[in-house]
């Protein structure tokens, strides 16, 4: 469905993305995981064309993204941001119905739908609907970014370390919601975190990056079983991993640890 092509990008001749290659298959919820400047937004945004590669391609159902019309594109893009972005002067029901203006569709259909929407994610409409974003926390905040991308339905949502900004307990509320809603609606998702926790409960498909050089593409169970580079391995098997991996994949790590080959490039 997506493929990146051998992407580069260079920003004044340093190289941040250096020929990069992989596919996403329609319902993948996709992560980009790697340390902080390895190049992960700069990625996503090439699909919706916020950053153009300098070399290479990425194709949407078998077009070069660079042949879209950019507001075709753009409204079959959701894209939800650290920061969720609201429109600080509109009311929750009127930010999520906005995103349906230029599908057409009515004002009383908008509305409902919005309400529908912020229903789906335990927000009582009659105490939220007329409600202003600074009237929210910040997982509150970050709920309605999220139903708001969802909104118009896209084909596909590019998410760019959505929960970074908030507590471990609303953090993980807000990944079973994605999770949760994933399901439902099958929708493909570009996931971008530094957080390898998020990265391997979130994936279906992670590709891990350091130095803007993709260092492995695979399901979590295989980035853990069999990680491709020293840079992989440390990067989950540091600090405290363990614990973790086991509340994420359902235990079996212990003896894959040890199985894991020290030889690596
Ligand atoms: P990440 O998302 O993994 O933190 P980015 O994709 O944001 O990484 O950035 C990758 C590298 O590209 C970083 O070194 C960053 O400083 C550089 N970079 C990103 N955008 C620009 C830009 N517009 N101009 C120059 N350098 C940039």
């Amino acid at each position: 469905m997506i493929r990146y092509d051998h992407v580069a990008k260079t920003y004044s001749s340093v190289p941040v993305i250096r020929d990069v290659s992989f596919d996403i298959d329609e319902g993948d919820l996709f992560v980009l995981v790697g340390p902080s400047g390895s190049g992960k937004t700069t990625l996503l945004k090439m699909f919706n064309r916020l950053t153009v590669p300098t070399e290479g391609n990425v194709y949407y159902q078998g077009k070069k993204i660079k042949d879209y019309d950019l507001q075709q594109l753009r409204l079959q893009t959701g894209y939800v941001l650290q920061d969720s972005s609201l429109f600080p002067n509109l009311n929750l029901q009127d930010n999520i119905a906005i995103q349906l203006e230029q599908q057409g569709i009515a004002k009383t259909k908008r509305h409902q739908r919005a309400c529908e929407l912020l229903r789906a994610v335990d927000m009582d409409p009659e105490k939220y609907a007329q409600r202003m974003p600074n009237e929210l926390s910040g997982g509150e905040q970050q709920r309605v970014g999220i139903i708001r991308a969802l909104a118009a339905k896209p084909a596909v949502i590019l998410m760019d370390e959505p929960f970074s900004a908030l507590d471990p307990v609303v953090r993980r509320q807000l990944q079973d919601l994605v999770l949760r809603l994933q399901k439902q609606t099958k929708t493909t998702i570009i996931f971008v975190t530094h957080d390898m926790h998020e990265a391997l409960r979130m994936g279906t498909k992670i590709a891990v990056l350091k130095d803007g050089v993709l260092q492995q593409v695979g399901t979590p169970q295989e980035i853990i079983n069999q990680p491709a580079t020293k840079f992989v391995k440390e990067f989950f098997y540091g600090h405290g991993f363990q614990f973790s991996l086991n509340a994420v994949l359902d235990g079996g790590l212990g003896k894959k640890v040890s199985a894991a080959s020290d030889d690596l490039p």
